[in-house]
């Protein structure tokens, strides 16, 4: 289906500014390499009125997470490691509305919740498997998507709360709106709505195109995440740029509206370029001459006698490959760590992911996590590299 208003403010003139073809669902690693699979149109436009950047095409939930690949929180070390951190820092600086109740939306495996289970707590989410190891551990964790209908019943039952913590949950919901209609009526007057998303600026300054797939939905900047919340009583209290997912910005949402710091004000001074067309009209060709560039790199590999071959399957390697055209005639397998991977293909591709220790041996890789580059080179020396964004290079 496809799009024809905005996801946070319903305005209806959205303008296209990447459109990268057709594409299948990222992360529906296929069990056989010739396994047909569908393909959806992936077009980024961005909304005059309120900038929010966002795909036109929505594909239906149960065919975006219902493939059969789970994301567990825990399986990721660096990402367990900032989920202590964060809980660490929460606690520091909000223990009274901590004592009042955290609800985590978007709560995955638990892997951040855990650290607040010895308070009120509650985690909502709609996948089945993780939700199932949450509770495994111990935690108040309810299975199904978020929204208003689900917080009015969250709030009959347990009450409003102090924190409400929505990481990286609003780039993925077809609809902006409801979700943050649920967070503000969750929240005690007081209280404070912790919400992480990734950062369009970092994806336009970074090229990272690949970064667009069909479960990213949306893409926010601090001006289109403060036009949002207001529709829905929510004010900006603070904000911080992080380099979480090659850059993120967390933002503290609260009802009363206050002054902010002043470095809050810088960020939004930071974006005043976002409300120019400019922003976003050189990105489709970016793209472009990425494809062409690397189609050259692999080329001169073949000329050279050199083998070639993939390092890292994350869901972002779908779209650079589809976009480039690139399939196992040149990419003959992929190496990636994550055991649910190994022994599937990379959708569309029918490339296979491999583990480490089985895979032949390669002179070249082409890094398709390249937002890991400097410890997956660390950790694999005597190879050359291919690092596709934000424009080929060869290491
Ligand atoms: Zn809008």
């Amino acid at each position: 289906m496809k799009r024809t208003s905005c996801s946070a403010c319903g305005h209806d003139e959205l303008d296209t500014f990447l459109n990268l073809g057709e594409s299948p669902i990222a992360d529906a690693y296929t069990a056989t390499p010739d396994e047909p699979v569908q393909r959806y149109p992936l077009e980024v436009a961005v909304c005059a009125k309120c900038r929010l950047a966002q795909l036109l095409e929505v594909v239906d939930h149960e065919t975006l997470f219902g493939t059969g690949y789970s994301f567990y929180s825990s399986a990721s070390a660096p990402l367990s490691a900032y989920h202590a951190a964060y809980a660490r820092d929460v606690r520091a600086r909000h223990p009274q509305l901590v004592a009042r109740g955290v609800l985590e939306v978007g709560c995955n495996d638990g892997d951040l919740l855990r650290h607040f289970a010895d308070v009120e707590h509650r985690g909502v989410d709609p996948a089945h498997g993780p939700t199932d190891v949450a509770r495994a551990r111990g935690l108040d964790v309810v299975t199904r998507p978020f929204g208003l209908a689900a917080a009015h019943e969250l709030r009959d039952r347990r009450g409003r709360q102090g924190v409400v913590i929505a990481n990286h949950v609003l780039a993925h919901v077809a609809d902006v709106a409801d979700v943050l209609a649920g967070i503000a009526a969750l929240l005690l007057p007081d209280g404070i709505a912790m919400v992480e998303v990734q950062y369009l600026p970092d994806l336009l300054v970074n090229n990272a195109f690949d970064l667009v797939y069909h479960e990213h939905r949306n893409f926010f900047s601090l001006t289109s995440l403060e036009q949002a919340a207001l529709r829905h009583g929510l004010h900006v209290a603070d904000a911080q740029l992080t380099d979480r997912q090659g850059g993120s910005l967390r933002v503290t949402l609260r009802h009363p509206a206050s002054i902010y710091p002043q470095h809050v004000g810088e960020i939004f001074r930071a974006e005043r370029w976002l409300h120019h067309w400019s922003a976003y009209e050189g990105m489709q060709g970016r793209a472009e001459r990425v494809r062409t560039r690397l189609w050259d790199l692999v080329a001169a590999e073949n000329t050279a006698g050199r083998m070639l071959a993939g390092y890292g399957a994350p869901a972002k390697a779908t779209t650079l490959l589809a976009f480039c055209g690139l399939g196992r005639e040149t990419i003959p397998w992929v190496v990636d760590t994550t055991a649910a991977k190994q022994g599937r293909h990379i959708p569309g591709t029918g490339i296979p992911i491999v583990a480490p220790d089985t895979a032949p041996h390669a002179d070249t890789y082409l890094n398709l996590a390249w937002n890991y580059s400097r410890q997956i080179m660390r950790n694999n020396p005597g190879h050359r590299w291919i690092i596709p964004i934000p424009a080929p290079v060869v290491l």
